[in-house]
Order: C-alpha cells, then sequence, then structure tokens
C-alpha cells in the first residue's frame, strides 16, 4: 500500500489545501493529512480544532486520515511508513523554500520523495494568512473556505 504524508500548518484548511489533497487520493492509496503542532507559528486554532476541520470536511474522502505530529518531518514519514511527502507548489515564491526543503529531507533520510502537487489556477493566490486577514476585517472569505470552516473563523474572532 502506498501512503503519503501532506504535513501543513493548516490554520485553518482552504480550498487551496482540499484540491490538493484530492489530487494525492488519485495517486496514492492512503493520505495522511499531518499537522504540524510547532507553536512558533502562533496558530490561531488550536491542534486539535484544525484536526476536528479536516477531519469534517475530508469526511467523504475514504482513504485520507487526519494525524497531528511535532519534531522532523522524516521521522514521522518513517514511522507512518509513508513513500512520500506532498507539497502544494502555488507560485515560484514558494519554490525556493520548497526545493530546499525537499532536498534536506531527502539527504537526512533514506531518500524519501517529495511530490510537488499544483492546485487550480484559481487557487494560486491562496493561503491561510489570507484568509485570516480578510475575515479580521469583515471580508467575505466564503469563496476560499468550506462552509464549516467560515463559521470557525467567525467565532474565533469574534472572541
Ligand atoms: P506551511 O505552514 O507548512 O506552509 P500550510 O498549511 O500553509 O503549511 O501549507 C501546507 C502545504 O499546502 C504546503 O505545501 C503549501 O504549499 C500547500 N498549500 C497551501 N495553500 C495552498 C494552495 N492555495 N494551493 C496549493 N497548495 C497550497
Amino acid at each position: 500500500m502506498r501512503r503519503v504524508i501532506y504535513p501543513g500548518t493548516f490554520d485553518p484548511i482552504t480550498n487551496g489545501h482540499l484540491d490538493i489533497i484530492e489530487r494525492a487520493t488519485a495517486l496514492f492509496d492512503n493520505v495522511t493529512i499531518g499537522v504540524t503542532t510547532n507553536p512558533a507559528k502562533n496558530p490561531l486554532f488550536t491542534v486539535e480544532e484544525r484536526m476536528a476541520m479536516i477531519r469534517h470536511v475530508t469526511q467523504d474522502y475514504k482513504t485520507v486520515q487526519v494525524d497531528s505530529f511535532s519534531g522532523l518531518l522524516v521521522d514521522y514519514a518513517k514511522r507512518l511508513g509513508a513513500c512520500a511527502i506532498i507539497r502544494g507548489l502555488r507560485a515560484i515564491s514558494d519554490f525556493e523554500y520548497e526545493f530546499q526543503m525537499a532536498l534536506v529531507n531527502r539527504k537526512i533520510s533514506d531518500g524519501i520523495v517529495t511530490v510537488f502537487l499544483m492546485p487550480n489556477e484559481k487557487y494560486t493566490y491562496l493561503n491561510s494568512t489570507i484568509v485570516k486577514e480578510l475575515a479580521t476585517f469583515g471580508g467575505d472569505i466564503s469563496r476560499f473556505v468550506p462552509p464549516l470552516v467560515e463559521a470557525q473563523v467567525k467565532q474565533k474572532l469574534r472572541k
């Protein structure tokens, strides 16, 4: 069975992430979404909240699992028995960092493969930070995130 890990902060999950998840499910038998617990990123949502949202919006994908991890991604990938890591590439600006990470991860593991997937063009400008900024100023985020995520972002920002 070919298992892949899709790691990220997912604070919160967007339609861009979902686009990548759908493409990954077409390529691999099992897709584990690994939510990073890195507090340095100062996330709006707790790991549990992020995982619950991801579980809800991916419930129709029977081969998708949601998990969290801390520490080195390659160690986590090894523990899971994953053959590859999925990353999304939106623009040239993503490339340099992702290229560096992929090469480092390959070097420090037994040659784990990073697979880059490109989302539909309409998501190339989208990230979680923009969604949070828009919502903070009362902007409409309904085109960028699933309805449940929209509701949770609004609720969180009200607090
Ligand atoms: P990180 O903080 O590690 O970048 P994110 O949750 O923002 O975590 O992103 C996780 C992965 O999803 C990264 O590979 C990122 O490039 C990708 N990604 C994020 N938003 C999009 C999008 N709109 N389209 C395609 N890929 C995306």
